[in-house]
């Protein structure tokens, strides 16, 4: 089975970018955001036990998950936030490595894509870590950008993540993304070799 090399970074800082840029070099990832969203689809486990838990009141008319009305319940309430991430995050996980193990590869590596990667217990199916890493200004504006969104509101959402300096302690290779993306792809190819050639037993 390949390695699973995580990687993260805070909102904004470029982890889909980079991940696109190895998936173009052929290596498999997973986006633990796409999965947290796939668990709770209609018809999934995961949402008929929070349907069971808070009422049908939590479903849209379509039977999709009311993430505002979700959002705002465990919001206020913290045991209800306990509840909801104990039935989760196992969910979550137990997914995230279903799919990390791809048919028909030959890479010894593949890429867990998270933002919660080092808040959450799914470091521990990764090997090593990578973070994405740009100053806390770029952040915001690149995160602004893209999400048309006032900075109070970025800010916001920073504050709540695990400081810059903390998730670098936590790296074992850093991407500096505070940089022109044809710089970044250089630096992505030549980390993509050395993770390619290293000896993982
Ligand atoms: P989130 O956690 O919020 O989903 P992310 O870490 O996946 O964010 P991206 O969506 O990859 O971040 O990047 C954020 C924005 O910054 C995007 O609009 C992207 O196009 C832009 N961006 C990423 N890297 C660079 C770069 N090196 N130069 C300029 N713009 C960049």
């Amino acid at each position: 089975n390949p390695v699973v090399i995580g990687l993260t970074g805070g909102i904004g800082s470029g982890k889909s970018t980079v991940a696109k840029m190895f998936g173009d070099l052929g290596v498999h990832w997973v986006d633990a955001d796409i999965v947290a969203r796939e668990v709770v689809e209609p018809g999934t486990p995961g949402l008929e036990k929070i349907a069971e838990h808070f009422g049908q009141e939590i479903l849209q008319e379509d039977g999709s998950l009311d993430r505002a009305a979700l959002r705002t319940i465990v919001f206020r309430d913290p045991h209800e936030r306990e509840w909801l991430e104990s039935l989760l995050h196992p969910t979550i996980r137990d997914e995230l490595a279903r799919q990390l193990q791809p048919e028909d590869y030959d890479l010894p590596y593949v890429l867990l894509v998270s933002p919660l990667l080092l808040e959450t217990d799914q470091y521990t199916l990764a090997r090593k870590v990578i973070v994405v890493d740009v100053p806390v200004e770029t952040q915001i504006e690149r995160a602004m950008e893209r999400d048309d969104n006032p900075r109070d509101q970025v800010e916001r959402i920073i504050a709540a993540q695990m400081p810059r300096e903390h998730r670098l302690e936590r790296a074992d290779y850093v991407i500096d993304n505070d940089r022109p993306l044809d710089q970044v792809r250089d630096v992505v190819r030549e980390l993509h070799l050395k993770l390619q050639d290293k000896d993982w037993d």
